[in-house]
This record gives structure tokens, sequence and C-alpha cells, in this order.
């Protein structure tokens, strides 16, 4: 049986992952990765295939050389703040690339795709926790350029699944991949900083939300519960399973605070902190359902928020420290 799948955006974090976990189950990997915000040496588990989503040449002769059964779609830009500025390069990477795919999927035959999608779609959501039937109403860019591709695949007749991540978070347990964004945004990674010493203090944004500690709470997720989903999809599809979306969270909201209180336990260090002005388009919480995804998918995310913490603390070191 074919077992190839051509994963774009593997060089990346959340990719890189997922292609460690489909060689563990047996499949064969080919990373399809322009390396404009993925690492090379994060490719470990099947070729690198340098290239473009928007380049059609490139990709068919990829698709011909390998001959994917299926296609994970991780390439996109996903910094929410630059999506407010530059909407134009989010719609051309992440909207024209990606119809540029499912183009090249077209014309080789290859009709399964799990796609990377996001909470950020949601927007503000109506209530907590998010299920998958409640609206898409997404405040920004990004979000909405997930959203359009969604709605593309639910009109194409292939057989998809759309994975709505909430807060990625975490390492790999062998420390052979992990968290490498340049410029860090994430809430995680730039606490790490702190106790790193490569940053003075973490900015808390806002510390008045209606919340019990008054800071935001998330539903932060281990990368590798993420990618072992990715690979329960891809069984799923290659099974016949129906198409639709799946949320991929914990079920559990954790505050900024906490966050920080955590890494201050798990590093050891003090983790100065001080407090900002909330920033735009945060909504107060994001907690999402796991139900679909546990029944559809038999997935069930098993690492806690101090293992999340630990194990990116590992991976912070060794690749940022001197
Ligand atoms: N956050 C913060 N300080 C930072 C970065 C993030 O207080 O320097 C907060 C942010 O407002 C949000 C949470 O941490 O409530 C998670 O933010 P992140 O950017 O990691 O992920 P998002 O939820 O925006 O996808």
């Amino acid at each position: 049986m074919n077992k190839t799948v051509l994963v774009t955006g593997g060089a990346g974090y959340v990719g890189s992952h997922a292609c460690k976990a489909l060689a563990a189950s047996g499949y064969v990997p080919v990373v399809y990765d322009n390396l404009s915000t993925g690492h090379a040496d994060l490719v470990q588990w099947g070729d690198l295939e340098v290239g473009d989503i928007l380049d059609s040449d490139r990709l068919d002769a990829v698709f011909e050389q390998h001959n994917p059964v299926a296609v994970l779609h991780f390439a996109a830009l996903s910094i929410v703040g630059e999506s407010v500025v530059k909407p134009d390069l989010y719609q051309r990477n992440n909207v024209q690339g990606s119809r540029c795919l499912l183009q090249a999927m077209a014309w080789h035959g290859v009709a399964r795709i799990v796609f990377s999608s996001t909470a950020a779609v949601y927007g503000v959501p109506m209530d907590v926790p998010i299920t998958e039937d409640m609206p898409k109403q997404p405040i920004n860019p990004y979000g909405e350029t997930k959203a359009a591709i969604e709605d593309d695949l639910a009109r194409s007749g292939l057989s998809w699944t759309a994975l709505r991540y909430f807060n990625a978070s975490g390492a790999d347990e062998d420390c052979q991949t992990g968290e490498h964004h340049t410029p860090e945004t994430h809430l995680i990674p730039l606490v790490l900083d702190v106790a790193l010493g490569r940053r003075e203090n973490i900015s808390i944004f806002g510390d008045d939300y209606e919340t019990p500690d008054g800071t935001c709470l998330r539903d932060y997720i281990h990368v590798t519960d993420l990618a072992d989903a990715h690979v329960r999809a891809l069984a799923r599809l290659l099974d016949g399973g129906k198409p639709g979306p799946f949320n991929l969270g914990t079920g559990i909201g954790t505050s900024v605070r906490e966050i920080i209180d955590t890494a201050r336990a798990v590093t050891g260090h003090a983790i100065p902190t001080v407090t900002a002005e909330r920033r735009a388009g945060d909504p107060p919480v994001l907690v999402c359902s796991n139900e679909a995804a546990s029944r559809e998918l038999g997935w069930r995310p098993s690492r806690a928020i101090e293992t999340q913490i630990a194990d990116a603390w590992r991976w912070h070191q060794a690749r940022f420290g001197s």
C-alpha cells in the first residue's frame, strides 16, 4: 500500500512533529516547504523538497516524483498581528497558495487532505467550551484565510479534515524538534526566553479581564498530542471517514499567570513580569470541547501543562541556550 504523504510546511513547528509521528506509524513523509519560516534541520523523518505552495510547476514535479496518497497541509503564515498589517500577503500565501495546492492535488488525483486550521476561525466565541458547530466569525485576516480554505474544502468534494488547533505548545520529548519562530510572539517561548536570560521580563497583556485571576485563559495543547491527532485523522480519511472539522485542545483553560507560575516552578527562575495593555483582539477565554475528536478519532491528549512547559524548556535551552 502507498504510504507516502506530502507534508507542506513540514519544516515548521507542528509540521515537523507530525512528520515524526507519521514515520513512527509507518508512513513516508515528504516535506514540501519554502523554508521562509521553517528550518531545514527540523526535517529528519523523510525527504525535503524545497518549494513554494504558490509554485504550480514545482508542486507538479513533486507530486509526479513522489505520488503521495494524501496531503497534510501546514504551510502558512500564522502571525495574527502581522496578518492585520499585511492582509494581502496572508491572502496570497494562505488562500492563493492553498488553492494552488488543491489544484495540484486535483491534477494528480490526490483526494485526501488534512488541513491545519485554527481556533482563530471562531473569533470571539458566543460560548465556551467551543464546539465545531459554532459559527466561523474570524476577527483577523489570519483567521479569515483559514476559514476561507475550510469553506473551499467543504465545497471541494475532496476527502478532508480541518484540525482547529487551540494553543500549540511544548516540544518533542526526545528534544529532536520544537518551536522556533522569528519573531517569537507566543506566550510560553517568550516566558522561557526570560528564564533563559534572553529577555528581561514578560508582559502580561491585561490583568483586568473577567477571569479568575484577571488574565486571559487559553487551551494549551502539547504539539506531540497534536501530531498524534494528524496521524489519526489521516488514517480515518484513508478508511473512508467523513469530511469535517475537529477542535484540538485539552478542554482545560490555563491563565497567563498560571503559565508564568508553572514556568517558574519548572525552570527555577524568577521570571519578572510587567503588566501591559490588553492586546487588541484577545478574547478573554478560548477553551474547546474536544468531544468530537475523541469520538471520531479516538484521540485523547495526555500531556498536561506542566509537561508542555517542561518539554518546551528542555528544547528551548538546547536550541537557544549559550
Ligand atoms: N500573552 C501575554 N504576553 C505575551 C504574549 C502573550 O500576556 O508576551 C497572552 C496573550 O494576550 C494571550 C495568551 O498570552 O492571552 C496567549 O497568547 P499567544 O500569543 O501565545 O497565543 P494566542 O492565544 O494569541 O493564539
